[in-house]
């Protein structure tokens, strides 16, 4: 760590470095292919022995840079871009569960990942356990079986706010021989890094804070290095044994501390192919460069609303874990000293009809399904992003039926605050 750059100058710096005569800011590699001299240079990265650009689906250098500024970001040793943070987390999953293996996961997280995790998943064969994130160790480790592969949680669960022990969480991972992968999507870098309480491997919906502006949907996943595949290898045949597809060569043994990304960008790029395109790469990259300009504005600006709505009588509840009141303020304080991120969950005194009502009189604030924009929104998930799940399934993810999901922007608070005043009527 000694060595690393402050996060701030990583933001704006880190990733492209232009050698004389290259462009200063990070160029649009907009190629499908790269060119090679001879039939033998490029069937060379066709087997892994020589590393370059051949084919976009694979690595591009825009793609690569900004993945490596993230990489930076988080303290790992390596990323990969993919299209959309949905399959960051299903690729950071299939890179090492298969069919007739399970893995463990907190119940309250993103709705879509839900989905993916509950249904889509156990269509391929790989089943899940949802936990409440708030048990204790014994009780959650109830939940691992011989053939469980992976922990996995959210910093601050979206849309519900709630905030992950992730030093707990590391523990019952590696009790189990296990990784434990957590999507840092609302906490960003900035806020938290957690390589340093014992994650092993993290992912991003880039869409959200990282880009910022709501410009590109996208996701990374980066590996801290940390966790020795080879000490569990029984676990983990996919890494620690030949693969055929490249003619018997073994993760572990060929990349070392890259064997996961390695095996991620050959072999699940190479077959799924859900690659970010260079452009969206470029947008989240100059989201990026600003990342830590914006992130401590929305933290100012949700706080302050925060506190506003919990002191209005019309507001039944606020789940924000800056506020003292929060069940999750002492993790918040642990585990993010500097801010937690822009996004609370509360909800309004009255019916769902109410809730509804007060959305549709903002006027500045407007009704989309994003969150972590520089824009204040505000989503009501019972009716929209988690429509798909039942009631049960709705407490289950921590979202109350009442729940509004208000993402604080950078704005300025008087004039968020301004129109929730109206709005409340
Ligand atoms: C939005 C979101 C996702 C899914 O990301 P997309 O970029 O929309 O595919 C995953 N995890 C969290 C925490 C999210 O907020």
């Amino acid at each position: 760590m000694g060595n690393r750059q402050k996060t701030e100058t990583l933001c704006v710096q880190g990733g492209w470095q232009p050698k004389k005569g290259e462009p200063r800011v990070l160029p649009i590699y907009q190629s499908t292919t790269f060119k090679y001299d001879t039939s033998e240079q490029m069937a060379r990265l066709f087997d892994l022995e020589d590393s370059g650009y051949f084919y976009t689906r694979l690595q591009n250098p825009t793609n690569d840079a900004v993945a490596a500024k993230i990489a930076a970001l988080e303290g790992g040793v390596g990323a990969m871009l993919t299209s959309s943070g949905q399959a960051a987390n299903f690729y950071a999953i299939f890179n090492i569960c298969q069919a007739g293996d399970h893995f463990v996961c907190a119940s309250a997280i993103y709705g879509g990942t839900f989905n993916l995790f509950g249904v889509t998943m156990k269509k391929l064969g790989i089943d899940v356990t949802f936990v409440d994130a708030d048990a204790s160790e014994e009780e959650i480790s109830k939940a691992f079986r011989p053939n469980t592969k992976a922990l996995f949680g959210e910093t601050i669960s979206n849309p519900s706010c709630a905030v992950l022990d992730i030093e707990k969480f590391a523990r019952i991972a590696h009790s189990h021989g296990v990784p434990l992968i957590v999507d840092n999507t609302f906490a960003t870098p900035i806020n938290c890094r957690p390589f340093e309480w014992g994650a092993d491997i993290v992912t991003h919906s880039t869409t959200k804070y990282m880009d910022g502006h709501a410009t590109a949907v996208g996701g990374v996943i980066v590996d801290s290095g940390n966790f020795d595949w080879e000490a569990h290898a029984d676990k983990f045949p996919g890494l620690t044994t030949p693969d055929e597809s490249y003619h018997g060569l073994t993760y572990t043994k060929a990349f070392g501390k890259m064997a996961y990304m390695t095996k991620a960008t050959a072999q699940l790029m190479r077959d799924l192919g859900s690659i970010q395109s260079p452009q969206n790469a470029f947008l989240l990259n100059l989201g990026l460069e600003t990342l830590h300009l914006r992130m401590p504005q929305h933290c100012k600006n949700a706080q302050a609303v925060a506190e506003y709505l919990e002191a209005d009588e019309r507001v039944a509840w606020v789940n924000y874990c800056g506020l003292k009141s929060s069940k999750y303020y002492e993790l918040a304080q642990k585990y993010m000293p500097n801010g937690s991120c822009g996004v609370i969950a509360f909800g309004l005194k009255g019916t769902r009809e109410d809730a509804i009502k007060f959305m549709d009189n903002l006027k500045m604030i407007c009704i989309v399904t994003h969150v972590a924009d520089a824009r204040t929104c505000v989503l009501h998930p019972a009716s929209h992003t988690h429509r798909q799940l039942t009631e049960e399934q709705l407490i289950e993810a921590g979202v109350a039926p009442d729940l509004i999901r208000l993402s604080v922007g950078i704005e300025h608070a008087d004039d968020i605050i301004a129109d929730i005043e109206q709005a409340l009527g």
